[in-house]
């Protein structure tokens, strides 16, 4: 179901989303957002998982991230940037349900406009009874097949991808004090690359600059087309017990090293459905895939990567007992590109969240890894002499 209304335009990045509310009814649940000016959206709903989606125009969020408001139908709720000019609510809801009513409400005194969403609940049968979604376009996801190169040309100078964690609407893992992990990953990758520039050893290229949502294979996506030598994907994780911390680093693998690094890759490759990304118009290579023989070598120099990188991070932090582990996350999928997936630490681990929050540490771990990529570039100069 999808339901588009409009309200004059304001100046769009003027608009403030000041607070979320949830107001569990006996039959309904109403959303509502406060907002300084009126807005125009669309909202439509989406199934495998139920997901109740909210566009709306390039808006400033002032929502308190401790505070995430939940109730009635509605079990999640997450913001953000999603492309270009479009700003992203998601809620997830427990079952199928209808837009009951959606409208925006001027101010009755004062200056808040709400912005109003009521859901009802309907059977599954009457769910797909209703008409196709109309979400926005997704961000351009660059599908198109890239071949792999038939001879990789040796460059003195190499080119270093860095992809930054989640981002925009997807927020990745909420530390114990509220730290979000999209900050985390972004402010890591910035300093990294701006380490690397400066050696003047390497080219860099980013997935992403800003706190803005980028799909999962367009992160690979952009790595290949720049032909990068090595794909590093910054995160921090986040898990129920408390005491967990150190650093991780993951490579590729079809099956998995053990039960804890497959729940993450199946948590990674989330990123899109949380999104609001209709996984139903994409073929499932997210899902699943074959690791053919062109990638044997490329998998063979992920993990060298993931050895050396394990030893420069182990120097300079605490490191997760077996720190190199292996699953299938859909974002170390470049045939072509050794590609490691490194979690900083836990942001569900108070001493960790501290440490990924001070600038210090920052400075620390990225030299770490700066220091690691050298002894991987190093040891395949030695290799070709
Ligand atoms: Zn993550």
């Amino acid at each position: 179901m999808a339901l588009a209304v409009s309200a004059a335009p304001a100046a769009q990045s003027a608009t403030e989303v000041l607070s979320a509310r949830i107001g569990p009814g006996k039959t309904s649940t109403r959303f509502v957002l406060d907002l300084n000016t009126p807005v125009s959206f669309n909202v439509f709903t989406l199934e495998k998982p139920y997901r109740v989606v909210i566009d709306l125009p390039a808006v400033t969020w002032r929502l308190d991230p401790l505070r995430t408001p939940r109730g009635g139908l509605i079990r999640a709720f997450r913001y953000g940037h999603f492309r270009d000019n479009v700003s992203r609510v998601v809620l997830d809801v427990s079952r199928p349900v209808a837009i009951a009513r959606a409208f925006v409400l001027p101010p009755k005194t004062g200056r808040i406009h709400r912005l109003v969403v009521d859901l009802r609940p309907v059977s599954a049968a009457e769910f797909s009874r209703h008409a196709k979604p109309k979400p926005a376009a997704a961000p351009r996801t660059d599908t198109a097949p890239i071949p792999l190169p038939k001879r990789r040309i040796p460059r003195s100078v190499k080119t270093v991808a860095i992809d930054p964690g989640h981002g925009g609407v997807d927020p990745g893992a909420i530390g114990v004090r509220g730290t979000r992990e999209k900050r985390v990953t972004l402010s890591h990758a910035l300093t990294l690359a701006r380490k690397l520039r400066a050696s003047g050893r390497y080219r860099v290229v980013l997935t992403r600059v800003r706190d803005v949502f980028v799909p999962l294979r367009m992160r690979v996506a952009i790595a290949r087309r720049r032909a990068a030598d090595i794909f590093i994907s910054l995160h921090a994780d986040s898990i129920r017990r408390s005491s967990v911390r150190g650093a991780s680093i993951y490579t590729l693998s079809e099956r998995a090293s053990d039960r804890q690094a497959a729940r993450l890759a199946a948590k990674e490759n989330k990123a899109d459905l949380i999104a609001g990304i209709d996984l139903n118009e994409q073929t499932s290579d997210v899902a699943s895939f074959l690791i053919d023989l062109a990638q044997r070598q490329t998998m063979n120099d992920s993990a060298d990567f993931a050895r050396i990188l394990t030893n420069e991070i182990g120097k300079v932090r605490p490191l997760l007992r077996n720190t190199h582990r292996f699953a299938g996350f859909a974002v170390l999928k470049a045939p072509d590109v050794p590609s490691v997936l490194v979690e900083l630490g836990y942001l569900s681990n108070p001493s960790d969240e501290r440490r990924l929050n001070q600038r210090r540490e920052r400075e620390r771990v990225t030299a770490a890894i700066v220091r690691a990529v050298d002894r991987y570039f190093a040891r395949e100069q030695a290799f070709k002499r």
